[in-house]
C-alpha cells in the first residue's frame, strides 16, 4: 500500500524545496501551536508538527472506519447509561487505581443525587492502526476510543490543503486533487451547537474547560470560531476558575461570572496531573449541574482501557446493544485481542504468556494522553514484578498491532530534515446528542491521521512523538 511518491522520497533537492513550501503553507493555513517556552502567549507560535507527504491509507479500511463510527457512538452512549455494567467492569480496577476510583466516586455521587442534566453530548475519537498480516493483507484494528478531550479535529481540518500544495510542488498534481476535504472542527461545533440549542437558554454560553498549559489553543479555537460563527458565545475557563467562581442555583443551573453555562466542553481533566483537591471539587460541581457536559463523568469512564477490554469479551456487546447484531459484528471486526489481568487463573495464564513473549503484546494502564504503555523488555520486567500483586489489575494486555512502515519526513520546528520509517494511526471523530432517551444526532464528523517514526512505540502529537498527516486513499 505504498503511496505513489515513494520515488521522490529519496530526491534530496526536491524534498528540501517541498519542505520549505510545506512549512510556510502550514503557517499560512493555521496549523499552529504555541511554543513549549511560552505556552500562555500567542506572541511566538510555531507550526504544529506534520508529515511532508500524505500517507497511504487503504480505501476499504478508511471506509470501514467511517461506517462503524455511528455504532461506536451508540455503544459509548449505551455504556454511559448502564450503571450495572460500569460498576461490575470497573470493580477490580477502582480497588487499585486511585484516579479511576476518584472519577467513579463522583459518578456514584451524582447518580445518588439524581441527574439534573437531560441533554447529552458525546464527542469521541476512535483510533485505529492497519494491521499487516503475514500474507500481506491489512486489517483495521482499533487502538482505543477517546471519550474525553479528543484533540486535533481543528488543526487537521487544515492539513489537506497543505499536503495538496506539497504534492503539486512535487509534480503530483493529479494526486493532489484526490485528497479528501476534512473538517472535524465543523462537525464538533455542530454537535456542541445542537446541545446548546436543546439546553434552551439563548443567553447561556458554551464553556471550554481548558488546561493551565495551553499549547494546543489553536486547535480549540477552530471549534470556538465555528460556534461564534453560529452566534453562540464561548468562554474559556480552568478548573481553578470554576472552583473560585462557579455556582449552582436552586435548579442546579451552572453559573460562572454571572453567566449561565449551557455546555461544558472538557479539553482537560483526563489525567491525574490535571487535578488537585480544588479541581476535584470543581469537577464535582460541574457534574452535579444541569449543564451539558461533554463528556459527562459516565462517558469518561466508558472510555477507560478496562471497559475497552471488557467489550471484547464474548457476549458483552450483545448485552449492551440488544437487537443490533449488525452493529455488533461491525464493531467486533475491528477489535484486536484484549486480555484482563484480574486476579485468577485466566489472568495468571496470560501474564505468564506475555512474560515469555513480550513482543506480542502492549501493557496498558488506565491512563490517557500517550507515553504510558509498556512494550518489550520493559513490559516483561514490570509484569514480572507485579504478576502476583493486586497492582496487576490496574493494567490490561493487548495484542500488538503491526502496520507496514512507509518512508516519510516528519517536519518539526528546530529539527533536521531526515527520512524516517513511519507508521500511521487513523482516528474518526464521532459526535452524538441525546435528549432524554431520544438520539437526535449521531454522526461521523471527520478524521485525523497521525504518523510517527517506528522507533517510538507510543505517544501522540501532544506527547511530541506523532505528527499530523493526511490520508491518501489507495
Ligand atoms: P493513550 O490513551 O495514551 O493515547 P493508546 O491506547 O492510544 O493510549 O496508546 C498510545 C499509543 O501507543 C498509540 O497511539 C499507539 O501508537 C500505541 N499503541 C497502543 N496500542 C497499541 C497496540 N495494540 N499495538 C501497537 N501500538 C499500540
Ligand atoms: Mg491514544
Amino acid at each position: 500500500m505504498a503511496a505513489p511518491w515513494q520515488d521522490v522520497v529519496r530526491d534530496a533537492a526536491a524534498v528540501r524545496d517541498a519542505a520549505a513550501v510545506a512549512v510556510d503553507a502550514a503557517l499560512l493555513a493555521g496549523v499552529l501551536m504555541r511554543t513549549g517556552e511560552q505556552p500562555l502567549s500567542s506572541d511566538v507560535v510555531n507550526y504544529a508538527p506534520f508529515t511532508l507527504l500524505p500517507s497511504a491509507v487503504p480505501q476499504a479500511l478508511f471506509e470501514q472506519a467511517y461506517t462503524v463510527q455511528q455504532d461506536f457512538n451508540l455503544l459509548v452512549d449505551a455504556i454511559s447509561q448502564n450503571r450495572e455494567f460500569l460498576e461490575q467492569t470497573l470493580a477490580s480496577t477502582i480497588k487499585v487505581d486511585d484516579f479511576t476510583a476518584r472519577l467513579f466516586r463522583i459518578y456514584m455521587q451524582v447518580l445518588e443525587e439524581g441527574l439534573a442534566q437531560t441533554v447529552f453530548l458525546g464527542i469521541n475519537r476512535s483510533d485505529y492502526m492497519f494491521d499487516c498480516g503475514l500474507d500481506g493483507t491489512t486489517a483495521l484494528k482499533q487502538i482505543e476510543i477517546n471519550t474525553i478531550a479528543a484533540s486535533f479535529g481543528g488543526l487537521t481540518s487544515r492539513t489537506a490543503d497543505v499536503h495538496g500544495l506539497v504534492l503539486k510542488v512535487l509534480g503530483k498534481t493529479k494526486e493532489a486533487s484526490h485528497l479528501l476535504p476534512n473538517n472535524p472542527a465543523k462537525g464538533l461545533a455542530l454537535g456542541i451547537a445542537k446541545a446548546w440549542e436543546l439546553y434552551g437558554s439563548q443567553s447561556a454560553v458554551v464553556m471550554f474547560l481548558v488546561e493551565e498549559i495551553q499549547r494546543n489553543i489553536f486547535d480549540q479555537r477552530c471549534v470556538e470560531n465555528e460556534l461564534w460563527n453560529r452566534n453562540i458565545r464561548v468562554i474559556r475557563r480552568r478548573f481553578r476558575d470554576v472552583f473560585e467562581k462557579g455556582s449552582l442555583d436552586g435548579s442546579r443551573r451552572l453559573y460562572i461570572d454571572n453567566q449561565e453555562v449551557a455546555v461544558v466542553y472538557y479539553r482537560e481533566g483526563y489525567v491525574p496531573q490535571n487535578y488537585d483537591q480544588q479541581n476535584w471539587e470543581a469537577r464535582l460541581l460541574l457534574e452535579r449541574s444541569r449543564a451539558v457536559k461533554c463528556p459527562d463523568i459516565a462517558t469518561q469512564l466508558a472510555g477507560t482501557k478496562k471497559v475497552q477490554q471488557e467489550l471484547s469479551c464474548p457476549g458483552t456487546l450483545e448485552k449492551l446493544l440488544p437487537g443490533r447484531p449488525e452493529a455488533v459484528a461491525r464493531m467486533r471486526a475491528t477489535f484486536a485481542g484484549l486480555y484482563s489481568l484480574d486476579e485468577g487463573e485466566e489472568g495468571d495464564k496470560i501474564a505468564a504468556t506475555a512474560i515469555a513473549d513480550p513482543d506480542r503484546f502492549v501493557l496498558k494502564p488506565q491512563r490517557e494522553g500517550g507515553g504510558n504503555n509498556l512494550y518489550g523488555e520493559e513490559l516483561r520486567q514490570v509484569l514480572q514484578k507485579i504478576k502476583d500483586s493486586p497492582e496487576r489489575t490496574s493494567y490490561i494486555l493487548m495484542d500488538k498491532i503491526r502496520p507496514q512502515p512507509a518512508l516519510n519526513y516528519l517536519l518539526r520546528a528546530h529539527s533536521p530534515l531526515q527520512v524516517s520509517e513511519c507508521i500511521s494511526e487513523l482516528g474518526i471523530f464521532g459526535v452524538y446528542v441525546r435528549q432524554g432517551q431520544e438520539m437526535v444526532l449521531n454522526e461521523a464528523a471527520g478524521h485525523l491521521l497521525r504518523t510517527k517514526a517506528i522507533q517510538h512505540a507510543d505517544g501522540g502529537v501532544a506527547a511530541g512523538v506523532a505528527v499530523l498527516d493526511t490520508p491518501y486513499l489507495v
